[in-house]
């Protein structure tokens, strides 16, 4: 039936009376689509690689949404790459039928500061749907690096001036960040290592190519669990309660004063998607946020679900803004561009 109404539309030449009778058509098709609506799977794109952080808050989300979806399939698509930007890109410029959201961090405020030349524009070509949750970040180290801790890693950094490598996943990830503020704090420049991802960079990190990385507590707490990286601090203001975690000390407490580093995740929709859709995924966010097994899993990740009205999207909007006015400053006094 869709197809035989496109075709006859075709078959009118550009006339006024075209435009009015598409608007019409668009008008009556869009209700039927979307009281089907989600009628084949969801992509939900993650801006870096899979295996890592982000890919693990969006695969623990995506079986969740499902429920407040119709029991449709939510799929994880990874576009890594340019610290989240390129995935963002993508989405930013998909069609805004409600079948592709995207799933990024605090990246969303900071890339605008790092790209001058990005390829779409943060507050105005995406829907805003929720905020997730917020995640804290460990200072970790390969297995054989020396330092078993803090103050010891200190003196080691001391000593190795000039030959330290540390990972990232690329200009604007919250690993970029996060060892932005802890070369400046201690003052030590280092050789930054990008990557699509922390998954691709934990792998090296385990194989001793690359000697620390900063990264969420997400990717990094089975890790430090199972003694298989040397850890070092929390980038939070506050030690953490998760167990695998809880032994850690804060960075701030280890002499870098005010050093406070969480990051979040949110999710987005392409500018132009049926509201309709947008309220429906939203619906399946909250009920997803209040979800026992959803905040547990999270919980022994170290991160914390949102349970403020930061899950509003005009509230969510609103925070990412402040995000953009309180790392835009910083970034552009630290001189840090990624063109
Ligand atoms: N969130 C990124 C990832 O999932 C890592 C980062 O931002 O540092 O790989």
């Amino acid at each position: 039936m869709l197809a035989t109404v496109r075709w006859h539309l075709i078959l009118f030449a550009e006339t006024p009376l075209k435009k009015t009778l598409l608007a019409l058509a668009a008008a009556v098709i869009a209700p039927v689509a979307l009281a089907a609506y989600p009628e084949k799977p969801i992509t939900l794109v993650v801006p870096f690689a899979a295996g890592g952080p982000t890919d693990k808050v969006a695969r623990d989300l995506a079986e969740v949404l499902r429920k407040g979806l119709n029991n449709q399939t939510v799929v994880v698509e990874n576009v890594g790459g340019a610290g989240g930007t390129l995935g963002a890109a993508k989405v930013a410029r998909a069609n805004a039928d409600g079948y592709t959201f995207l799933l990024h961090h605090i990246g969303m405020a900071t890339s605008p500061a790092l790209y001058r030349n990005l390829a779409y524009k943060t507050l105005d070509d995406f829907e805003y749907v929720g905020l997730i949750n917020e995640v804290p970040m460990t200072l970790i180290g390969r297995p054989t690096l020396p330092p078993n801790n803090y103050p010891e890693l200190l003196k080691w950094i001391e000593a190795n001036k000039g030959k330290i490598n540390l990972a990232n996943a690329g200009l604007g990830a919250a690993s970029h960040l996060c060892g932005l503020l802890l070369q400046q704090s201690l003052k030590a420049d280092m050789t930054t290592v990008p990557y699509k991802g922390t998954a691709p960079a934990m792998t090296d990190l385990l194989g001793g190519q690359v000697d620390l990385m900063c990264d969420q507590t997400t990717n990094t707490s089975s890790q430090i669990e199972a003694g298989k990286v040397k850890a070092y601090a929390v980038s939070t203001l506050k030690p953490l309660t998760t167990p695998a975690l809880a032994k850690l000390p804060t960075l701030d407490s280890q002499g870098l004063k005010g050093f406070n580093v969480s990051i979040w995740h949110g999710l987005y929709a392409p500018k132009g998607t049926p509201k309709p859709v947008l309220d429906m995924m939203n619906a399946a966010l909250r009920s997803a946020l209040k979800d026992p097994e959803f905040i547990k899993r999270q919980e022994a990740l170290g991160a914390v679900v949102v349970s403020d009205n930061r899950v509003n999207p005009a509230e969510h909007k609103k925070f990412v803004e402040a995000e953009i006015n309180k790392w835009g400053p910083a970034i552009k006094a630290a001189g840090q561009y990624a063109d």
